[in-house]
């Protein structure tokens, strides 16, 4: 069941194979937000700079989507929190996107299967995957 235990453990294990060179700053932790239409995911920070949240969709609590999108999305915040953005580490960028930065530290690091199959499932499934969640009809 994909609960918040179950990202943990994804954390971990997307931690230790892909981010294992980068010292944490600070505490780490990821859980479900509610389903929303527009942000797959997103990370902050306390005020006092102790501890990084990233929160993940709770649409991605849907077994039917593929695990690799749900590690894509988790993997694209745990590149802003190495790049400084939401997290006590030097920040690397002037913006958290621009220029592509998250794109190529994901295939730097060799998440680059996990990437595409996020882009592709993002471009054709995630409107469909809302919809089928029965809260957007207003949007779509
Ligand atoms: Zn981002």
């Amino acid at each position: 069941m994909r609960d918040n235990k179950w990202l943990s453990d994804l954390l971990s294990d997307l931690w230790d194979r892909y981010f294992f060179d980068v010292e944490k700053g600070n505490i780490l932790e990821v859980k479900f937000s509610r389903v929303a239409r527009t942000r797959l995911g997103s990370i902050r920070m306390t005020r006092d700079k102790r501890k990084s949240v990233v929160l993940i969709n709770g649409v991605f609590k849907d077994p039917l989507i593929p695990a690799e999108v749900v590690e894509a999305v988790l993997a694209h915040e745990l590149v802003h929190y190495v790049h400084g953005f939401c997290s006590p580490l030097k920040r690397q960028y002037r913006h958290p996107h621009r220029g592509g930065v998250v794109r190529n530290e994901m295939i730097r690091r060799g998440l680059v299967h996990q990437y595409r199959v996020e882009k592709a499932w993002t471009k054709k499934s995630f409107r469909e995957i809302a919809r089928t969640h029965g809260l957007f009809h207003h949007f779509l």
